[in-house]
């Protein structure tokens, strides 16, 4: 349910103000036409009701003037289509309303004909004509017959039964006047409510407006968001390279202080992990000391037994040291980023170890250009391709584009990492029991430096088993261009 209605809404923050504002557009115009429309119906109201006013009381005045005989023929002379006059013992207004035009027309005719218990109103409703009333009697001189159905069936004398009423007709204003005789005299106009508010006149202008405003809308939020898409991208890019270069602090006051904000966030992460690599070199470069003067010791030992192990102890951390001190200078060096060719990077890896008559092999494309750090990168991969060597006895290297990055595969034969320990094989100086020998003694930084920096490039190592038997590490690194 709640998942259905999330869906009705844009994604993007360009949409959904779009749709508030156009929403609001909407109520507003909506709003406008209602206040335009009760303005239009009460000066309508006002210029109909007081003409209505000013001609019915002339007839009254004119009725009243009259004997009686004259007064049939003289009204039926003001009878027209749209203004029906007539003249009966009945009123053809049965009902009152203060309200409206209906009240306008009483009230105005109230100051000329006072104290007359004058009928005015404008409801829909079954039409009393003929002679009860005068209306549809017969009309007369230039008119006759005119207002279809309403002269016609009452035009005899007496009327017909069409003639006597019952015939509902629409909104029509109505007005009935008591004479000094007794007798009424009635006007029937039918009510001209205007013209329709959806005439293409009246709606294109608020089409228009809502076009405009929704296009100008959409440019202007789309401008306003644009920050976020570079802060995205920034970050991104912090994740990859620490001394990326800052963002520009520009546009507005709100996504200027953002990006001075993060700047100084990245200057924080840079200057953090700086220190640390320093310290890192300092302690790796200050047990150098110490360990010549313990192996100066040993030499000095007895025991041939021991001494040999001591020293081979002493081998084994100095070497530990020392690829320690390779790494921290690595990351200290951050190198910037280039296009390389991956393909003959690779390629001329796999030719220099066949050469040492290592089993390695290239299949891929002849030539795959990415953005990174030539060293860095080349590190790692021969990390991982001494790794499958040392291990597994032959290295078959393969690379592939896909997804937007560059997928590369070192397969071997050996034994494998057994799933509960790929994750572990990763950390500084972890090596698995089996291959502790001394012919393929290293100091378990391998896989470590090869990941660091494959991440520093924005990609990933991930271990698995080959098919076959052996070990396969997948590396993706993006980057890829064209
Ligand atoms: P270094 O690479 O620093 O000389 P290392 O090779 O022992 O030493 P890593 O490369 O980090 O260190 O590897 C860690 C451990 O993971 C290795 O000691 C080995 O036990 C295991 N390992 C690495 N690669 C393979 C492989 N291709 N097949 C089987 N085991 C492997
Ligand atoms: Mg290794």
């Amino acid at each position: 349910m709640s998942a259905a209605r999330l869906r009705l809404l844009p994604d993007s923050v360009v949409g959904r103000t779009a749709l508030v504002l156009v929403a609001a557009l909407m109520i507003s115009a909506a709003a406008a036409v209602v206040l335009f429309t009760i303005q239009r119906q009460e000066a309508l109201e006002a210029i109909g009701g007081r003409n209505a006013a000013e001609r019915v009381s002339a007839l009254v005045t004119l009725a009243e003037q009259l004997p009686p005989q004259y007064r049939q023929d003289t009204l039926s002379s003001q009878d027209t289509p749209n203004f029906r006059v007539g003249w009966g013992p009945q009123p053809v207004a049965l009902d009152n309303e203060n309200f409206g035009l209906a009240a306008y027309v009483r009230s105005a005719l109230e100051q000329g004909l006072d104290g007359r218990d004058i009928k005015v109103s404008t409801r829909p409703g079954p039409l009393l004509g003929g002679p009860a009333t005068g209306i549809g009697r017969g009309g007369g001189g230039r008119h006759h017959g005119g207002g279809p159905g309403m002269a016609g069936p009452g035009a005899g004398p007496g009327g017909g039964p069409g003639g006597g009423g019952g015939r509902v007709i629409g909104p029509s204003l109505r007005v009935s006047v008591p004479l000094t005789d007794g007798s009424w005299l009635n006007v029937l106009a039918p009510l001209d409510l205007g013209d329709p508010l959806w005439r293409p006149r009246f709606v294109a202008p608020l089409v228009i407006a809502l076009v405009l405003v929704t296009l100008g809308a959409l440019l202007a939020v789309r401008r306003a968001t644009k920050p976020f898409a570079t802060f995205a991208q920034a970050a991104e890019r912090l994740g990859v390279d620490v001394s990326a270069p800052p963002l520009a602090e520009t546009g507005p006051r709100e996504v200027r202080q953002a990006a001075q904000a993060f700047n100084v966030m990245q200057g924080r992460i840079a200057r953090f992990v700086q220190d640390r690599t320093q310290m890192l070199a300092a302690i790796s470069h200050d047990l150098k000391t110490p360990i010549t003067r313990l192996r100066l010791r040993a030499e000095f030992m007895e025991d041939d037994d021991q001494r040999t192990k001591m020293l081979a102890d002493l081998a084994e951390m100095e070497a530990m040291i020392a690829a320690t001190l390779a790494f921290a200078r690595d990351d200290a060096a951050s190198e910037p980023r280039i296009r390389l060719d991956l393909a003959s990077m690779l390629q001329g890896m796999v030719e220099d170890l066949n050469e040492l008559g290592a089993r390695c092999s290239y299949d891929g494309p002849a030539a795959l250009v990415i953005e990174a750090r030539p060293a860095a990168l080349k590190r790692a991969m021969a990390n991982l391709i001494d790794n499958a060597i040392k291990y597994g006895g032959c290295a078959d290297v393969t690379l592939a584009p896909g997804g937007g990055n560059a997928l590369v595969t070192i397969d071997d034969q050996g034994p494998g990492i057994p799933s509960e320990a790929r994750e572990r094989v990763f950390a500084p100086f972890v090596r698995l029991e089996t291959s502790r020998s001394r012919d393929t003694g290293g100091t378990g930084l391998g896989l470590a430096v090869a990941r660091a920096a494959i991440r520093a490039h924005g990609g990933d190592i991930t271990l698995a088993d080959r098919p076959g038997g052996g070990l396969r590490v997948s590396v993706s690194l993006p980057g890829l261009e064209g």
